[in-house]
């Protein structure tokens, strides 16, 4: 698709203004069974995008029962390589769509399309991986020491019907992330997108019907959190919740799945530190450690929102991270020139401005930003500037709190073993950063701090094949890697006499 030749007049081919976007539910568009429907807006100029159907849980437990029966029916009949080829026809129908999906993130959550065109390679990176991991599930033989003749095996099955509860800071991609590897192991999925970005999911269920996904396999349930979320938690027809979000709402869906002790797997918050000596190559920390928060508005859950800065250089550094954020363009996705879009709604707007009151409160220090763009083009959007809060203490709320904004929170110190117990002192633990060029102190920092990820001199660094997660209140289990594929998987011991 190509680019629009003025952005006030774009308008999405799949944004419909006021004609109903519908849910998708044992292969069919349908209306919700209460015939409700939410709004979806574009967060950089306040436009209507579409009307969509408003699930909640008679709509749940429709899709939950097509999803069962699809599980027990003829896609359980489908072989690995079936499944493998269903992947690779889905990778195949994304590329040819991918612009126009990855406009619609833009559209729907802000993005620029800088950003949503750019995980081109990586989504369908995944999509094949995942098509690849369709051949790759196996059990083992174990010896046993039993007396007699007696063998044993295991068996690897798919869970059975999958909830995934999603969020909007990457529709697509999050929906990959929990579709790939459902239909990889040979599960089935009631999706429920966030209602914040609702568009690119349903425009992907499409794409899944193109690409010959059998009815029930995937469903698409658009809705709210507490109602449409709470029901597919809770319900007991899903063996496995499989959700990205906030640690709050993580905790009510491990209150939700004890009703049936479903399997829970939760990519939750987090707090990062992103940890610069001064023997780093400052040149590549000042843009790394500043796109580690700025990236998508701040809104990624492993950003590296506590900068912590080796004292000798903490006030150049400071400084130039400051700089490089100034220089950062934001404005409407959908110009190709812009690095940082609108937050996603209001809702994340007043949390975030809430935030640069209280980090001003507290006494730190705005060396850049540190207020909302109103004026002009950005009068009708949620525009927050690249923040860098210098004078920051580790007790501060802004040291402490998810922010999930563009908002660097500054913080000096003076050495290894400091700054890994106070880069540890979060309840969180998904992501760090280590910019050093001190292969000891890579090594001792990699190995001392609690979280999922560790990137050193890069930031934010992902590939299919390597786990993604966090320790603590960041949640548990794993996204990507074989890791992911065992949170879908059941293991059977099978026993035989032989004699
Ligand atoms: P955020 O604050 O980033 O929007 P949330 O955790 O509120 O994160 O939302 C992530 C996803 O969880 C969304 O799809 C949302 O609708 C869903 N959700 C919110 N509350 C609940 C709940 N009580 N039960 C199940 N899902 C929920």
């Amino acid at each position: 698709m190509a680019m629009p030749q003025t952005i006030e007049a774009y308008r999405h081919p799949f944004t419909t203004g006021t004609e109903v976007k519908r849910m998708l539910i044992n292969g069919e568009w349908v209306r919700a069974a209460s015939g409700k429907t939410f709004e979806s807006r574009n967060p950089a100029t306040g436009d209507l995008l579409a009307m969509v159907a408003e699930g909640d849980k008679e709509d749940i437990d429709r899709a939950v029962a097509a999803a069962r029966r699809a599980f027990e029916g003829s896609w359980s009949k489908f072989k690995p390589f079936e499944r493998q080829a269903l992947l690779l026809k889905i990778a195949e129908i994304v590329e040819k769509n991918y612009d126009e999906l990855s406009m619609l993130d833009t559209v729907d959550m802000g993005a620029p399309v800088a950003r949503t065109r750019g995980t081109k390679q990586r989504v369908l990176g995944m999509l094949r991986w995942y098509a690849g991991m369709a051949t790759s599930i196996h059990g083992e033989t174990i010896e046993n020491s039993l007396p007699g003749e007696i063998f044993s095996y295991t068996l690897k099955e798919p869970i059975g019907v999958v909830g995934a509860i999603i969020p909007w800071n990457g529709p697509l991609g999050a929906c990959i992330w929990k579709i790939g590897p459902a239909l990889a192991t040979g599960c089935t999925v009631v999706l429920k997108p966030a209602e914040e970005a609702p568009l690119t999911p349903l425009r992907l269920g499409e794409l899944l019907m193109d690409a010959g996904v059998p009815p029930g396999v995937v469903n698409i349930v658009p809705g709210y959190g507490e109602t449409a979320g709470a029901a597919l938690a809770e319900h007991p027809g899903v063996d496995k919740v499989a959700f990205t979000g906030s640690h709050l709402t993580g905790q009510s869906i491990v209150r939700a799945s004890a009703f049936n002790l479903k399997r829970v797997s939760l990519e939750l918050g987090g707090k990062s530190p992103d940890i610069v000596f001064a023997d780093a190559d400052l040149d590549t920390a000042v843009p790394g450690a500043g796109m580690a928060v700025f990236a998508n508005s701040g809104q990624i859950c492993s950003a590296g929102t506590r900068l912590f800065v080796e004292r000798k250089v903490y006030d150049e550094f400071v400084g130039r991270v400051a700089d490089f954020g100034k220089s950062l363009k934001v404005g409407n996705g959908l110009d190709p020139d812009t690095q940082i879009g609108p937050l996603v709604s209001e809702q994340q707007y007043e949390r975030v401005t809430g935030y640069l009151s209280t980090g001003r409160q507290e006494g730190a220090r705005p060396v850049t930003g540190g207020a909302a763009l109103t004026e002009g083009v950005y009068a009708k959007g949620y525009f927050v500037p690249p923040t860098v809060f210098a004078d920051v203490n580790d007790n501060m709320r802004i040291a402490q709190e998810e922010i999930f904004g563009p908002v660097i929170s500054a913080i000096p110190f003076t050495d290894v073993e400091e700054v890994i117990t106070r880069g540890n002192a979060t309840s969180f633990g998904l992501g760090s950063g280590v910019w050093t060029r001190d292969v000891s102190k890579a090594h001792r920092l990699a190995k001392g701090l609690r979280a999922g990820s560790v990137w050193i001199n890069c930031y934010q660094a992902m590939d299919p094949a390597v786990p993604f997660g966090g320790y603590k209140m960041s949640g548990y289990g794993r996204e990507s890697g074989i890791q992911q594929m065992e949170e879908y998987l059941n293991v059977k011991a099978v026993w035989i006499k032989t004699a």
